[in-house]
C-alpha cells in the first residue's frame, strides 16, 4: 500500500487556503491532521489530487472565551479539547467526547474542524456539540457564516462545505443555569475503538422538572441526530428512573442504525436505550449539582 502522488500546497494564510480550495475544487482537499485524510489514501477512499496544508494558520488553533460563547478553533487538537480546563467548564461532556477519541498519538494529531469535516457518523464531538447546541463557523467563498452544528452534516461524509470553504471555528454557547451535560458511548473495546453507538444529553432543569432537554444520537443515523420524540416527553417531568427507561425506548424508536461490521441495527437500538438511561441520569445530576 502506497500513498499515490499528490501536489503539496501550504495555505499562507485563510484567505490563500480558500482561494486555493476553490481553485481547485474536487481535487483538493484540505490537510488538517490528516488522521481521516491519510489512512482513507491507503483504504483508496480518498480521490483528491491536491492536499492544501492548514498547519500555518496558528489562529485557527485554540480555546477561548468569547462573552456568552466558548470559541474553539477548527484546527485545535482533539487532545487539547479532552484536556481543556475551558471546555470541562462550559460543557465537561464535550471534553469527555474528544477524550473518547483514539489513542494518545491520534488525539495529538486530530483535529476538531477535521472530525466534523470528514462527516463519519460515528464521530464522537460532534453529537456532543449538537447536544450542546453548537454552531459551526465557515469561512470562504460565500463569505463568513455560521450554522447550527446539527445543519452542518448532512450525510455519511457529506457537509454542507462548498468548494474552497474552511471550518474556522466551532462556537459553544454558554449553557443555561442549572443545566447538566453527558456523553456516553459503547465501543468494541477501551481505546483506539469507534463507537458502536452514542448518546448525548443536556439538560435543564426547572425547579423540579425538566425544563429543556436536547438528545443527541451518534453512530445510529447517518447524522447525528436529535432525538425529538424523546426530549417531548421529558420535558415538564420530574426526573425518574422510570422517566428515563421510557425516553431510552423513545430514542431506541427514533434511531436510524444500519448494520455493519461492528454491530447489528437491533443491537445497537438496544445500546441507545442503555445509553440515553446513562446520559439523562447523568445530565440531571450535573444540572442538580448532586454528580
Ligand atoms: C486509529 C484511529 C482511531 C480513530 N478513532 C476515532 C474515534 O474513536 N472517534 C472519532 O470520532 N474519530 C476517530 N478517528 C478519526 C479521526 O482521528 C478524527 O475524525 C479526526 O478528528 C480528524 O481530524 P484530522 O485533523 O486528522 O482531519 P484530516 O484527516 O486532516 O481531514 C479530515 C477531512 O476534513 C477536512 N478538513 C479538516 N479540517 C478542515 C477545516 N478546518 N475546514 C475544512 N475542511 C477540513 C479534510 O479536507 C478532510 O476531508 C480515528 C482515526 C484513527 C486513524
Amino acid at each position: 500500500m502506497t500513498l499515490p502522488d499528490v501536489a503539496y500546497h501550504r495555505a499562507t494564510s485563510l484567505a490563500d487556503a480558500c482561494r486555493l480550495g476553490e481553485q481547485l475544487g474536487s481535487e483538493a482537499a484540505f490537510l488538517a491532521g490528516g488522521t481521516e485524510l491519510l489512512p482513507d489514501y491507503l483504504r483508496q477512499r480518498e480521490s483528491a489530487r491536491h492536499l492544501i496544508a492548514l498547519d500555518g494558520l496558528s489562529e485557527l488553533r485554540g480555546i477561548a472565551e468569547d462573552g456568552d460563547t466558548l470559541v474553539i478553533g477548527g484546527l485545535t487538537s482533539i487532545a487539547e479539547v479532552a484536556g481543556s480546563p475551558l471546555v470541562r467548564s462550559w460543557f465537561p461532556a464535550l471534553a469527555e467526547a474528544a477524550r473518547a477519541i483514539g489513542s494518545p498519538f491520534i488525539r495529538s494529531r486530530a483535529t476538531i474542524g477535521g472530525n466534523f469535516c470528514r462527516a463519519v457518523p460515528c464521530a464522537d464531538t460532534p453529537p456532543a456539540a449538537v447536544a450542546a447546541g453548537a454552531r459551526v463557523r465557515l469561512v470562504g467563498p460565500l463569505g463568513t457564516r455560521e450554522l447550527e452544528a446539527g445543519d452542518f452534516i448532512i450525510g455519511p461524509r457529506q457537509t454542507a462545505l462548498v468548494a474552497g470553504e474552511v471550518l474556522t471555528a466551532i462556537a459553544i454557547p454558554r449553557q443555561p443555569a442549572a443545566s447538566g451535560g453527558s456523553y456516553q458511548r459503547f465501543a468494541r473495546r477501551k481505546g483506539a475503538a469507534l463507537a458502536v453507538a452514542a448518546v448525548a444529553a443536556r439538560v435543564v432543569m426547572d425547579g423540579p422538572v425538566i425544563g429543556d432537554v436536547r438528545l443527541a444520537l451518534g453512530a445510529v443515523a447517518p447524522v447525528p441526530m436529535l432525538a425529538a420524540r424523546a426530549a417531548a416527553r421529558l420535558r415538564g417531568e420530574r426526573p425518574s428512573a422510570g422517566l428515563f427507561a421510557l425516553a431510552g425506548d423513545e430514542c431506541a424508536g427514533e434511531a436510524l442504525p444500519i448494520t455493519d461490521v461492528r454491530a447489528t441495527a437491533e443491537f445497537r437500538r438496544d445500546l441507545v436505550r442503555v445509553l440515553a438511561r446513562r446520559a439523562l441520569a447523568q445530565a440531571v445530576q450535573r444540572a442538580e449539582g448532586t454528580a
